[in-house]
């Protein structure tokens, strides 16, 4: 048994199962404790797979969220923790609306640090994942999540700080999750090709410049994950409002995936320990 912890943190329910999961599950089966911090209760996403556009799913979406959660922490082998923030939604529109009052991404940072800082200073993680500066996406609790986790990581180790939040506690590294990589899709796109087959990235190709990937750029940690990818699509899954079976995340075979590209991608943010890149683990330089 490893004494390793890993925290991941992350906006919405369903984020983690879509941002480094496979990583999480092969960290948890080899004995490291993982623990997903999830910010919001994701109240106000929208039911995104058809077959569960039902009046009894209407205006439960809390509690079955809840649920799903519960069961895709199940299938990745994780323990998950809420945070308790109430969704921000994604503001549609031009100019977009206001944010809804009480909503996570309007809550004082000072406010929403100290609830981290106190998980980090309990938990006591080696190692902390969340989202980049544009938030992986620009949904605002993402970027308010890597603001949030950031904040933390700075205070948590600091006894100045959230004095009543506990001992302090020093992460030894943070990353940012980078899943979304134009190198990954083309290679499976020219595989859909090869096999005379249309292939679902040809729009997203089309659109994004070949030297804008930010595999290139960014990511300094890959994670050879393959043998978790089902686990990885399984708790997906287990998100039954969030993620139609049909949609494009599950048309790539997954023999194609594991084998034209096993990893997980990752970018070191900060670290007190020393390092060599490009890594492969994100524990590497951490002594337990
Ligand atoms: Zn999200």
């Amino acid at each position: 048994m490893s004494e390793l912890r890993l925290m991941a943190v992350h906006a919405h329910p369903d984020d983690e199962s879509s941002k480094g999961a496979a990583t999480m599950a092969r960290y948890a089966d080899e004995g490291v404790e993982v623990l997903v911090v999830t910010l919001t209760g994701g109240e106000r996403g929208d039911i995104l797979n058809p077959a569960m556009d039902l009046p009894e799913v209407h205006g439960r979406i809390h509690e079955i969220r809840i649920d799903e959660m519960a069961r895709a922490a199940e299938i990745l082998g994780v323990r998950q923790h809420w945070l308790g923030f109430v969704d921000s939604g994604l503001p549609e529109g031009d100019p977009p609306p206001p944010l809804p009052e009480g909503c996570f991404a309007l809550v004082p940072l000072e406010e929403s640090t100290e609830a981290l800082v106190r998980v980090v200073r309990d938990f006591k993680p080696h190692v902390m994942t969340t989202y980049d500066e544009n938030g992986g996406y620009p949904h605002p609790d993402h970027i308010r999540c890597h603001q949030v986790s950031m904040a933390a990581y700075e205070a948590a180790g600091d006894y100045r700080l959230f004095p009543d939040a506990g001992e302090p506690w020093n992460v030894s590294k943070v990353y940012y999750n980078h899943g979304f990589l134009r190198q990954r899709m083309q290679i499976l796109q020219d595989e859909f090709a090869k096999n005379g087959q249309e292939g679902p990235f040809a729009k997203w190709l089309e659109n994004w410049a070949a030297d804008d990937d930010v595999l290139l750029k960014r990511v300094t940690t890959k994670i050879e994950c393959a043998k978790y990818f089902q686990q990885r699509d399984d708790a997906l899954l287990a998100h039954a409002t969030q993620i139609d079976p049909k949609s494009f995340f599950f048309t790539t075979p997954m023999e194609w995936q594991q084998r034209l590209w096993p990893t997980e991608e990752f970018e070191l943010a900060r670290s007190r320990v020393p390092v060599t890149l490009p890594e492969d683990d994100l524990f590497a330089g951490v002594q337990p």
